[in-house]
């Protein structure tokens, strides 16, 4: 699933728009958003974290969350130039500390039991010119200090959703060729139908889809696969699961018991591995964007779990340092099987956005496991989830490995293998 707490914890970016149509399907997006995405209930309160450049957006979310009962709406603006420029510019000393009132209303948040809703839309190259080691210090110094919000995030106690807007910076990365405000139209109509707001009735479209992704898991479920093995120019991998693991698609339930889909869009079924017991080579297949750097070619090798060696065409410093954030980046978190064939697939464009990228090709993920993959994982502590073989990390990121070249086999509890994917696509 989408990286959800880092950026949930650090959202970024900006987005422009026009007017006639564009004011419909941006209310069908806030609708989604609010009713789907969120299902914002009466009396909740909604916390937003957006680039300046959703401004448009969020007054609309904001309307139409108080249209279906919500208390307060706050929203924390953000300027990913001001991040570059402490990057840049600010102490060393300045990496290592989280201040703690940020620490504390991310708690009253969970407390209060509000909805988070986080607009990541970054530009791709932002951090090009800061350095790596400042960027992986800051980042494990804001996932430590808000241990307790990703703990709430990551189990699903609360509501939360990540979307997207188009930002100048982030849709001239994807659409070079145009103009700016080509290449603003262009994303947006691609969000859009990504998320099928261009259909009559994306709501009850949303809700169809979720039906059919939960197909998918609950046919996955019922084998109850002991291990997959993957095999592609590049790969040979396989990928062992725990006792008691669950396939799990677009929908969660939080504390209260209320349904909500924490990304917009989302084409996959995910799991979590056995912390020990993946072995062999997986290579990436399509660029991944981590923190402000692109990461190309990278190629993983895995002996009982652990990651004992990695190359990166591009970006191998950030990949070292996402590795060697802790004990727990060093091992897998997230299996997730997504189509060659889905909608964003088909549309042939690498978004340089996790959210998009991911939701177009079957994934892993490097660090933390959601406990929710696991039966009861969500009331375990982290000794115990330890002892089930649920990896732990401050870091979660997915990474793209699916193409059509793609054969997945699945062994049974009986010990039979099963063809599960053949050329990108469910067998
Ligand atoms: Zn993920
Ligand atoms: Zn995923």
């Amino acid at each position: 699933m989408a990286g959800k707490s880092e950026r949930l914890i650090w959202s970024v970016g900006a987005g422009g728009a026009t007017v006639g149509d564009f004011h419909q399907e941006l209310t069908k997006y806030a609708e989604i958003t609010v009713r789907v995405g969120l299902n914002l209930q009466k009396g909740q309160t909604l916390f937003i974290t957006a680039p300046l450049e959703a401004v448009e957006y969020v007054r609309v979310v904001t309307r139409e969350a108080y249209v279906v009962g919500a208390k307060h709406v706050h929203v924390e603006w953000h300027d990913e130039q001001l991040d570059l420029l402490k990057y840049l510019h600010a102490p060393e000393e300045a990496f290592s500390e989280f201040p703690k009132w940020r620490v504390q209303q991310g708690e009253q948040l969970v407390e209060a039991g509000a909805a988070l809703l986080s607009i990541y839309a970054s530009d791709p190259d932002l951090l090009q010119a800061a350095d790596p080691k400042r960027v992986a210090t800051d980042q494990k110094t804001r996932l430590t200090a808000m241990a307790k919000m990703r703990e709430a995030i990551q189990n699903m106690r609360i509501s939360w959703l990540i979307v997207s807007i188009p930002t100048k910076a982030w849709a001239a990365k994807i659409f070079p060729q145009l103009t700016e405000k080509q290449q603003i139209d262009k994303l947006w109509e691609y969000i859009f139908k990504t998320t099928r707001v261009d259909l009559d009735d994306p709501v009850a479209e949303w809700k169809k889809h979720i039906v059919e992704l939960q197909k998918r898991a609950a046919f996955l479920n019922e084998h109850n696969f002991r291990k997959l093995h993957y095999q592609a120019p590049g790969t040979d991998l396989t990928i062992e699961f725990p006792e008691g693991h669950i396939w799990i698609s677009a929908e969660s339930t939080n504390a209260q018991g209320t349904m909500f889909v924490p990304n917009m869009p989302t084409e996959e079924v995910f799991t979590l591995p056995k912390r020990d017991g993946v072995n062999g080579v997986v290579t990436s297949t399509m660029p991944l964007h981590y923190n402000g750097v692109l990461v190309e070619n990278l190629s993983l090798t895995f002996e009982n779990g652990r990651i004992v060696e990695f190359s990166a065409d591009r970006g191998y410093e950030a990949i070292q340092g996402l590795v060697e954030t802790d004990e727990g980046s060093h091992y897998l978190g997230e299996v997730a099987l997504v189509p060659h064939d889905s909608p964003i697939s088909n549309l042939h464009t690498l978004f340089f956005n996790t959210l998009f990228d991911e939701n177009a090709a079957c994934h892993l993920a490097i660090g933390s496991a959601y406990p929710v993959c696991l039966k009861g994982g969500s009331e375990m502590d982290e000794d115990t989830l330890r002892q089930h073989d649920v990896n732990q990390s401050v870091e979660h990121v997915d990474f793209m490995i699916g193409s059509k070249d793609l054969q997945i086999d699945g062994q049974t509890v009986k010990g039979e293998w099963m063809p599960i994917f053949r050329n990108g696509n469910w067998a």
